[in-house]
């Protein structure tokens, strides 16, 4: 493997520009190349989206990339072609694509010179699709935020479920690449089953943050004033603070403001001009802090987040691992504060109760997790990594010492409170 060691790194640099790989990459990217169906977990940043681009550019034939949101397929095509002689290395398949545009990208298939092919899960049920694909030579199949497939994910899309069945069609023995950054235990046997893959050689990265320092603190009616004071000991730092409705998050950003912090709100009741303008002004630090709802934060890259406020705890341990996941990113300081009262785990529950009933019963289990995390008294750290599946020994392990409960362990007092009498 001498050789196609030097040609990856070679092909890096020529592509992508770096000049070294990140974490697994290599390792998983060899394993592609060698034609393996392959499962990647490694949480959102850690460069998964290179695991499948470098092996399909290297490889014979068209990599089918299958991936549920247009806008990213577009920002990766667009990046991919600047790096290449041929615009049609890469192309994105979709129902916004006249005759002419689906026969160039059907030549250029045809001529071996895309190497890429984008498509939205929705585009591949298209019967003239699949009947085009199946003559062509695929190098693989690449499945992005595979967690989609999952009722167990945050994300589900029914139509992943499909994915299997369309897949076989295309080819008997395509070799499937399956990424995601969920890492429960449920959810990844979830994408191995509905993927068909049980064989799959599977790289996991670690989830561990070790720079964010995570804190509970007991919602109290005194939240709003705890949340300026915790600001205005942060001073200058830029912090995300979420709240689950549009009008709490206009409230407080309002209170934040009267109290002489540089606030502003966001949420999708916002128009889009004002949303663009409140995070080009977090960006450009013009603001310090953006009150939010979950709207905010896919896609924000903004490095030196220093805080990340749960006014409202969220629905999952996943969302919170998400969005907590946006402070610290240059591997800096990152305080992650979440605010929690069991009677908003209740108003969760109450805004299920309209749904099917088995999305309910996933939406509680998830909500009891929460629960179990916010009021345990064992490391958080360990509890959130415990969660995705992992070990974390806090005495050896890093960051084990970044959060209250290992900081300020609690009293047994509250141990024999929970003692039930029968
Ligand atoms: P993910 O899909 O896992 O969330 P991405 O594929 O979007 O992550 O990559 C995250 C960032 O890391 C991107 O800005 C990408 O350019 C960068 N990146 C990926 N691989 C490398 C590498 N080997 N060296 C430097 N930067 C990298
Ligand atoms: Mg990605």
């Amino acid at each position: 493997m001498g050789i196609a060691e030097i040609d990856l790194h070679a092909s890096l640099k020529k592509y992508f520009g770096f000049s070294g790989f990140k974490g697994l990459q290599e390792e998983v990217i060899k394993n592609v190349v060698a034609g393996n169906n392959t499962f990647v977990i490694m949480p959102t940043g850690g460069g998964k989206s290179l695991c499948y681009q470098l092996p399909a550019l290297i490889k014979e034939g068209t990599a089918i990339v299958v991936s549920p949101l247009i806008a990213l397929m577009k920002n990766q095509v667009d990046a991919i072609r600047v790096v290449s002689e041929h615009e049609g290395v890469a192309h994105v398949l979709n129902s916004s694509l006249n005759k002419t545009e689906v026969k160039r990208v059907k030549d250029d298939i045809t001529n071996g010179i895309t190497k890429l092919l984008y498509v939205a899960p929705e585009s591949l049920t298209k019967e003239e699709y699949v009947e085009f694909l199946r003559t062509v030579k695929i190098s693989f199949m690449a499945v992005d935020e595979a967690h989609c497939i999952s009722e167990w994910g945050h994300d589900f899309r029914p139509e992943y479920r499909n994915l299997k069945t369309i897949i076989k069609r295309i080819g008997d023995d395509i070799p499937i690449v399956g990424l995601t950054a969920t890492a429960t235990p449920k959810v990844q046997e979830d994408i191995l089953k509905s993927l068909g893959m049980p064989n799959a050689v599977t790289f996991k990265a670690s989830f561990n943050r070790p720079n964010l320092y995570y804190e509970v603190r007991p919602k109290t009616k005194n939240v709003d004033a705890d949340i300026i004071r915790f600001v205005k000991q942060n001073e200058g730092k830029s912090g995300i603070v979420y709240c689950l409705s549009r009008k709490r998050v206009e409230e407080l950003a309002q209170v934040l403001q009267v109290n002489g912090i540089k606030a502003v709100p966001y949420h999708a009741g916002l128009d889009a001009k004002t949303r663009v303008k409140h995070q080009d002004m977090f960006l450009m630090e013009d603001t310090d802090v953006v009150v939010a709802t979950i709207a905010f934060g896919m896609g924000i890259d903004k490095p030196d987040v220093r805080f990340v406020i749960h006014h409202d705890i969220p629905k999952s341990i996943e969302s919170y691992y998400q969005e907590t996941g946006r402070a610290g990113r240059d591997g800096g300081e990152g305080h992650c504060l979440a605010y929690y009262a069991y009677k908003d785990i209740e108003k969760l529950e109450k805004f299920m109760s309209g749904k099917p009933v088995a999305e309910q019963e996933i939406g509680h289990a998830l909500l009891q997790e929460v629960v179990a995390f916010a009021e345990t008294s064992v490391s958080r750290r360990k509890f959130i990594l415990h969660y995705f599946g992992e070990e974390f020994d806090n005495a050896t392990g890093e960051g084990g010492d970044m959060d209250d409960n290992v900081r300020n362990p609690k009293k047994q007092v509250e141990a024999k409170d929970e003692v039930k009498t029968l």
